[in-house]
């Protein structure tokens, strides 16, 4: 089932994806060659720390518990990379998605950072991946069902001649990181069948486009959480926690906009619901 959430619901989510949104930017002014993952992992779990936001990555159950506040994923590992010893070198991409809680509401985002001068294919890469969320985003507006934005998104991605990961999808947000309804990126019969649904005021969901140069395929690593694409080739991820609205999308993990000021959001007040 999926929970539609009041307008000040979605004001308590803000301030969560604020937090998020806050963090990514840190670890982008931080990424440059020599640093080690677990770097920018601990510099993310200290600003929680200071903002009194709960991580929601470590300690999500699996073959073992994910061991970080949030997955560092490069070049052509997909999603859930363990932050380590691994460094960052010129040329890579990094993909960084955390996730925190506040007062109870959850938000999530991810981007990938180029560092350096990384080959004109993958920053392009990098490039249509993030477009491909802003297309999401938009389309949200003006379409009746997810199916619509959905494939509009593997549209965008295989004109540029790349593949949509089908493994993993996005998730409707709430009270919990992982609610109902699944999002995915693309579309295919099962999902047109049984798993569409509308795009309404008060849907809150996480929409993560990843996308690979190569195959679609991924597989996952000996550590049981690291999935990387079956042909090595680099991979992309953008996402963001995004509300329905009766004004349109609110992208709740991105800057402070005119958004907020319509729907009466303030940084500095708790909007308890
Ligand atoms: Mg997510």
């Amino acid at each position: 089932m999926i929970t539609l959430r009041s307008r000040s619901e979605i004001l308590s989510m803000r301030r969560a994806g604020l937090v998020v949104w806050k963090a990514l930017e840190l670890v982008k002014s931080m990424v440059r060659p020599g640093l080690m993952t677990k770097e920018i992992d601990q510099a993310v779990e200290d600003f929680f720390k200071r903002s009194g936001a709960q991580p929601l990555f470590k300690g999500v159950p699996g073959r073992v518990p994910f061991p970080a506040v949030t997955c560092i994923s490069v070049n052509e590992e997909v999603v859930h990379g363990i932050p380590g010893d691994r460094q960052i070198k010129e040329g890579d991409i990094v993909s960084v998605d955390t996730g925190c809680r506040v007062d109870g509401w959850c938000g999530d985002a991810a981007v990938t950072i180029p560092v350096g001068r990384p080959a004109p294919e993958v920053l392009k890469l990098v490039e249509v991946t993030r477009q491909t969320l802003d297309l999401a985003i938009e389309l949200m507006g003006r379409s009746r069902l997810w199916s619509e934005v959905a494939a509009a998104m593997q549209r965008y991605v295989e004109k540029h001649g790349f593949s949509v990961v089908e493994a993993f999808v996005g998730h409707g947000i709430g009270r919990s990181m992982h609610e109902e309804p699944q999002v995915p990126n693309f579309v295919n019969a099962l999902f047109l069948k049984k798993g569409d649904f509308a795009l309404q005021p008060g849907l809150v969901i996480a929409i993560e486009p990843m996308v690979n140069l190569g195959t679609k395929k991924v597989r996952l690593c000996r550590d049981h959480w690291t999935q990387v694409t079956a042909d090595g080739k680099p991979s992309a991820h953008f996402e963001h926690t995004v509300a329905m609205t009766e004004f349109g999308p609110y992208v709740l993990t991105g800057p402070l906009g005119p958004m907020d000021e319509k729907l009466g959001f303030d940084p500095d007040r708790h909007h308890f619901a």
